[in-house]
């Protein structure tokens, strides 16, 4: 990115950090040299659905921040916004939450129950499995060039439906790896490991909504969709775990208060 157009004053006046960033990082002085630039994943656009007090469709289960979908951002979040997420709507689950507690003497036990047994078993389960040759790591490095490939910046039905094909295999796979730390203490092998379980689901969530959204919007560009489609995609896309190896896909309309949907233009255009 060449900035030297700037001049030293108005840089250091207005990117004074970013000016820090590429000297330190990169031996790069922006005020007299172009600073090398490369895409970055800082946000998972979507997350557990809830509504504006912070509430899941599953009574007592509150989410904010990244993990959750309040859907403040529409389809793409712009710079600094996350920080509302976690703010605004994270004072906003403890406060709904503590009001709950206070009203119900008991929370749904069997749910409660439920939770706990099926966490339970799995990680019995994980700490009990011989090793057949996957590590956590392996798997994550897979997972991660496939939805780098296949559903990065660009995608495409293709690259998309080779994406979901790989994402279910590793599914499959991690069924079968084990921890190669068994220690109840300080465990970080098996905080890997749940975080890829959960990171897995995430990416076939993200590929399989992505593959059968037929248009480009926001973040999600589709080289074989270019244009917006609203008469069949002004919608939030639902996926819903199925306890089978792909997630089912559905839809719900978009409530639009006050701001129409515009079109995507950097640089003050309208
Ligand atoms: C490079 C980069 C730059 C960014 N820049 C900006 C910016 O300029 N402005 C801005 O507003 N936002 C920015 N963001 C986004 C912002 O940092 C995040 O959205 C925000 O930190 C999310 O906070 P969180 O508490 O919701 O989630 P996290 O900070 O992700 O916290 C989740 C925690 O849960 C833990 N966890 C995961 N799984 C489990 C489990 N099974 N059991 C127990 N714990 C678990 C994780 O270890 C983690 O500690 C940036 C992000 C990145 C990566």
């Amino acid at each position: 990115m060449d900035m030297r157009h700037l001049g030293e004053t108005l840089i250091n006046e207005r990117l004074p950090f970013v000016r820090d960033l590429a000297r330190s990082y990169m031996g790069v002085d922006m005020v007299t040299e172009p600073v090398p630039v490369r895409p970055v994943i800082h946000y998972t656009m979507g997350g557990i659905d809830t509504d504006r007090h912070a509430k899941t469709p599953l009574s007592g289960l509150y989410a904010a921040g990244e993990c959750a979908c309040i859907s403040i951002n529409g389809s793409n979040r712009l710079g600094s916004n996350s920080l509302t997420e976690c703010l605004v709507f994270g004072r906003e689950a403890g406060k709904q939450a503590a009001a709950q507690t206070a009203l119900s003497s008991s929370a749904d036990t069997s749910l409660v129950k439920e939770s706990r047994n099926t966490s339970q078993a799995g990680l019995a389960d994980l700490f009990m499995r011989e090793n057949t040759g996957d590590s956590v790591a392996q798997l994550r490095r897979e997972m991660n060039d496939a939805m780098e490939s296949g559903a990065g910046i660009y995608r495409s039905a293709e690259s998309l439906n080779e994406t979901c094909t790989t994402i279910a295999r590793l599914r499959e796979r991690f069924n079968a790896v084990a921890l190669e730390d068994k220690s109840n203490v300080y465990n970080t092998d098996l905080i890997q490991a749940l975080e890829l379980k959960s990171m897995i689901e995430v990416a076939q969530a993200m590929a399989h909504s992505a593959l059968q959204r037929c248009e480009s919007r926001g973040s999600h560009q589709r080289l074989d969709f270019c244009e917006r489609d609203d008469e069949n995609y002004l919608k939030h896309t639902l996926a819903h775990y199925q306890g089978v190896n792909a997630p089912g896909i559905d839809y719900r309309d978009v409530v639009i208060s006050k701001s129409q949907p515009g079109q995507r233009i950097y640089g003050g255009g309208t």
